[in-house]
Parts: C-alpha cells; sequence; structure tokens
C-alpha cells in the first residue's frame, strides 16, 4: 500500500485540515460509545449545532411578541426569509435577486414550469435523463399532460452511454440536436443521485439555449456539492432542497433561482399574496404586481420555523465558503476511490465517474455478487456504525461531506467492508 493511503497519512490530513474546526459545529448520532460514521449527508446532513437556538429564537419571538414578531427586531418574521438571501446566493453563484427561499422542491419546480414551459404544437417536448429521480420525472411528465399533449412522444429521456450507466457530454449534445427543434424545456440535474455524475451545466444551458429551448436545473445534489455559478451559467431556472448538503433539517423549506433577465419579464405564473410587490403588499389591493426577481415567485408568507436551521447552516457556509469545502471534498473523495481501487477491487465497483469534475462529494459503489450480498454488506455496515445508503438493486451511495466528515473516516468504511468481505 502506498504511503498515502495509509491511515496515519489520513491522520495527517485531518490535524492539517483548515475546515476541521467544523466538525464540533454538528451533532452526530451515537453508535454504542463513539460517534456513527455518517456518509449520507447527500440525503439528510447532520443538524448544525446553533439550529436549535435559531428555532428557539422563534418560539420566544411567538411566546413573548405573538403577531408583533412579524415587525419586531432584527429577525422579524416579515423579513425574515432575506436573512438567507445573500448567503444562499454566494452559495450557488447568483445575485441575490435571482435566489429565494420558499415551498419544497417539487413544488417549486411545478411553479417554475408554469412560468417557463411553455409548449406549443410545433415545441411541446422536455428533455430530460433516462432514471431521473422519481419526482421529476412525475412533475415534467403531469405538466405535459396538463397542456394537452402526451409524454410517449413529448418526455424525451436521454439514456446512458457509458459502461456504468453515466452519460457522455457527446450523447447530451446528440439529443438536444436531434430534438432540438421541438424541445421546449431541458430540465437536467446539477448531479444526478443515483450514479453521482456531475454535468458542465454552463455547456448544457448553451446547448439548449442554442435550440431555443428553455433550461432548468434540478440542484437537489449539486447545492452545498459542487461550486455552482448560476448566474453565469444563465439557465432560466433552477430548483433545490436544504435537507441534503445543506443541512437545514427534514423537510426543509427549498430553494428556487430565476435568472435575472427574466426579473421583470410578464411570465405566466401562479401568483400569491406573498410575491406580491413588497411596499405596497398590505395595501391588500386585488392586482397582483410582482416583487422583481425571484421572490416575485413566493406564494405564501414563509414557514419561519423551517427557515430558522437554514440560517443555521447557511452560517457555517459563509465560515467556509465553497471554494474551501469543494477543495477538500474533491481530495476526500479522491482518496476513498483509491482505497477502495486498492483494496475492495473484487467487491465494489465504481459506478461514478473517475473524473473529479464530473463528479461531486458521493460515489455509487455497486457490490459484487449482486442485490442479496450488497445489502448483508450495507447492514454489516450499519451494525457497525458505518452509515451509507442504499439504492435499489445493487448500489451503495457513500457521501464524505468536507464540511463534519475525515478522512480517517474512510478508513472505517475501507476496514469494515474488508472484515466484512473476509468473513463471507
Ligand atoms: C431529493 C430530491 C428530490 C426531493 O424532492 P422534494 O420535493 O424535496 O421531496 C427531488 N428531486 C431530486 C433530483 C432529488 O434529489
Amino acid at each position: 500500500m502506498t504511503e498515502t493511503l495509509s491511515r496515519s497519512h489520513a491522520l495527517t490530513l485531518d490535524a492539517a485540515d483548515p475546515l476541521r474546526h467544523l466538525r464540533a459545529e454538528f451533532l452526530f448520532p451515537p453508535h454504542g460509545d463513539a460517534d456513527q460514521t455518517y456518509f449520507v449527508g447527500n440525503s439528510l446532513g447532520l443538524q448544525p449545532l446553533r439550529a436549535k437556538a435559531m428555532v428557539q429564537q422563534v418560539l420566544d419571538q411567538w411566546a413573548g411578541l405573538a403577531v408583533e414578531g412579524h415587525f419586531t427586531g432584527q429577525a422579524q418574521w416579515m423579513t425574515y426569509q432575506e436573512l438567507v438571501t445573500e448567503p444562499l446566493a454566494r452559495v450557488v453563484g447568483a445575485l441575490p435577486s435571482e435566489v429565494v427561499a420558499m415551498n419544497s422542491l417539487s413544488v417549486n419546480l411545478h411553479l417554475m414550469m408554469v412560468g417557463f414551459y411553455r409548449p406549443t404544437r410545433e415545441r411541446p417536448a422536455i428533455l430530460i435523463e433516462a432514471g431521473a429521480f422519481p419526482s421529476d420525472r412525475h412533475a415534467v411528465e403531469s405538466q405535459i399532460r396538463f397542456h394537452g399533449f402526451d409524454p410517449a412522444t413529448d418526455l424525451i429521456e436521454v439514456e446512458p452511454d457509458e459502461a456504468t450507466g453515466s452519460v457522455s457530454m457527446a450523447a447530451i449534445e446528440r439529443a438536444i440536436a436531434e430534438h432540438g427543434p421541438r424541445l421546449a424545456l431541458v430540465l437536467w440535474p446539477g448531479v444526478q443521485y443515483r450514479t453521482g455524475q456531475a454535468f458542465d451545466l454552463g455547456e448544457i444551458v448553451r446547448l439548449a439555449h442554442a435550440q431555443g429551448a428553455a433550461v432548468g436545473l434540478d440542484l437537489a445534489h449539486a447545492v452545498g456539492n459542487l461550486e455552482l455559478s448560476l448566474h453565469d451559467d444563465a439557465p432560466d431556472f433552477a430548483v433545490w432542497c436544504h435537507y441534503k448538503y445543506l443541512n437545514a433539517g427534514p423537510g426543509a423549506v427549498a430553494g428556487c433561482f430565476v435568472h435575472e433577465r427574466h426579473a421583470r419579464a410578464d411570465l405566466p405564473r401562479f401568483a400569491g399574496w406573498w410575491g406580491h410587490e413588497k411596499q405596497t403588499r398590505f395595501r391588500m389591493e386585488p392586482q397582483f404586481v410582482p416583487t422583481p426577481g425571484a421572490e416575485g415567485w413566493q406564494l405564501s408568507n414563509p414557514p419561519i420555523l423551517s427557515l430558522a436551521p437554514l440560517r443555521a447552516s447557511l452560517e457555517l457556509f459563509e465560515q467556509a465558503g465553497m471554494p474551501a469545502l469543494r477543495r477538500k471534498s474533491v481530495q476526500l473523495t479522491a482518496m476513498l476511490q483509491a482505497l477502495i481501487q486498492a483494496r475492495l477491487a473484487d467487491v465494489l465497483e465504481l459506478v461514478t465517474p473517475a473524473e473529479p469534475e464530473r463528479r461531486g462529494s458521493q460515489l455509487s459503489l455497486r457490490v459484487a455478487g449482486g442485490r442479496e450480498r450488497g445489502r448483508a454488506l450495507f447492514e454489516h455496515l450499519r451494525a457497525a456504525g458505518v452509515l451509507g445508503d442504499w439504492r435499489e438493486p445493487d448500489v451503495i451511495r457513500i457521501a464524505p461531506v468536507p464540511m463534519y466528515n475525515r478522512f480517517a473516516e474512510l478508513h472505517r468504511f475501507v476496514e469494515e467492508t474488508e472484515a466484512w468481505a473476509g468473513r463471507s
């Protein structure tokens, strides 16, 4: 084994890690007397320590001020969601006016399609990746039907063309070119949830726009994971959730991006009073005048209790910065890959692309021998306090998260897998 794959090297990297202090900002589920080795931040991020105080503050405002909580103090509810706007804009590489925290991911996807999926007889189609997250597929399929078109012809799914199930840029380019004149919308993930593949989003936007299609991005697995530059990549819209890498808690309020060029556009939208121009919202007049930018797409006054943990998490993203997080993430994931290649090549096959620029934190690992063996390994790891997650039929996803995982934890995963393979 080379020196860089030794446990002592991992400990050296942990000791020198400029982000190491952040681990203490999170609550780890216990495993016996130790912390669980938690590699599931791609599914549900850990609770930031300071989330409880943020939630408590809202409960205290409610108890002590009741309705006056809307208008009292720096964290008043009337403008509460604006407290997350700037940090969130930095996480996704957008202007503050381009982002808003609201609703949930699937709801935002529908609301965005009301504005940006405008099918015509000549141009009715939506292009997505084959094997998309079910909610995304349900959303686009139901929108196609809602407009009176037929998913059998108007939902175009780009099949994986690479051996491990990822999609080459050439295949995406071919599909966009082939269907170009019929495409109303291209909806693409930042990171594919099953394979962990990351995409050149700027290039996909460019190709789709060149064909006259609108572009939406689903960044559920990309936000807080990759360095994003939404303003410059210039999709028409993007949506994401905050309970994965953003650590804002189960079912947390989600995020939405609308590019600046649409800030004042007269687009169809499903409107609600919270999207009304802020200065005149409380005149309560019948005519809807949208707030320019992403905030104009809000419907309701925001779920303050759900926004509170997001504030806590974003403080940590502000401290760390996405460039430093991504730097560590690339190192962590590369080390995990190298360890697997060196010691577990007969047990685990890498499904995720090997190039760092084509993936985020997560590695999807196919267990040799099929589903039963895969489940057995997964259960062994869980019993040992090493938590990944399971994707049917035979894949374990492991996501070392730079905000709180350590290099030495990668060795826990490898050693436990070796122990299991030795016994089986
Ligand atoms: C996590 C995830 C979702 C979840 O949608 P919700 O509306 O938050 O329940 C949707 N799409 C993708 C791609 C996801 O990864």
